[in-house]
């Protein structure tokens, strides 16, 4: 692992679940950390909460379907620290409306695809520039095994059953994105990959998923710290890569 003192990293959707957890993991690291959430209480809070643990995070408010809050974020971290060396695209939501193509209403699937695509990949053009200033620059996004068109095709995988056309979509979609950023930055020495967490209790499913926070954060922070001699372009959990 590189010395990662120093290091500036921008976390969105992090005052609660996997992100909360990344920042934490990301404040032990020796980052200083922005803890982006769209609420102002519960990201001071959340900020509050890692500063007593002697973490440098910052509370930033941070809503990816607010667009001027995503602009004053890059705007601060510009002033305050002229870079960004760490981009955790992990602010996400599902819809009790969301299901499959043919029952799902369009305005569900609008819905989740403005938040976990659009609303990331806003954050993360917006936070390009700086990641461009940063010596060795990390974009990880936090993505889904049920983004895999591959598993989603194949209907003996242990979660074929969950066809949830938005959250899988929106995925899909971030997976996309990875692929597309990394070769847009190959050349860089900015990395760009997907995570995919793992069925990890947290509210995004009423906390029936059989990981804790620890082990669905784990992936994303080894990929936000990945060594110059890391993978670009790529989609893994802990055990390793997953297919597209
Ligand atoms: P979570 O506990 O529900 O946390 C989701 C976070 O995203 C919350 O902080 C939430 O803020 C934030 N968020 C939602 N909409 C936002 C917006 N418009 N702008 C900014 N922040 C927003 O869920 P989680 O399980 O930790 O999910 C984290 C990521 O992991 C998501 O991308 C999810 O898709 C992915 N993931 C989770 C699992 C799993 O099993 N848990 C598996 C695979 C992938 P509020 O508190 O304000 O709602």
């Amino acid at each position: 692992m590189q010395d990662s003192s120093n290091r500036i990293a921008l976390i969105t959707g992090a005052n609660k679940g996997i992100g909360f957890e990344v920042a934490r993991r990301l404040g032990m690291a020796g980052l200083t950390v922005m803890l982006g959430a769209r609420k102002t209480g519960l990201g001071q809070a959340a900020a509050a909460k890692l500063r007593a643990e002697n973490l440098d995070v910052r509370y930033v408010e941070l809503d990816l379907v607010r667009p001027e809050t995503i602009v004053a974020t890059a705007a601060l971290i510009a002033t305050e620290f002229q870079r960004l060396d760490v981009l955790v695209n992990n602010a996400g939501i599902n819809d009790p409306g969301d299901g499959p193509p043919g029952a799902v209403d369009l305005s569900v699937v609008r819905r989740v695809m403005e938040t976990n695509f659009f609303g990331t990949l806003a954050v993360t053009q917006a936070m390009l520039p700086l990641l461009r200033k940063a010596t060795a620059g990390r974009v990880v996004n936090v993505s889904s095994g049920l983004g895999s068109l591959a598993w989603n095709a194949d209907p003996n995988w242990e979660y074929a059953p969950v066809k949830l056309l938005g959250y899988n979509a929106s995925k899909a979609a971030m997976n996309m994105l990875t692929v597309q950023l990394a070769y847009e930055l190959r050349g860089t020495a900015i990395k760009v990959n997907s995570s995919n967490p793992g069925y990890t209790a947290t509210d995004l499913n009423g906390h029936r998923g059989h990981q804790t926070v620890e082990e669905g954060a784990a992936e994303t922070v080894r990929l936000a710290l990945l060594p110059a001699a890391g993978p670009t372009g790529g989609f893994f959990e802990t055990t390793g890569p997953d297919p597209w």
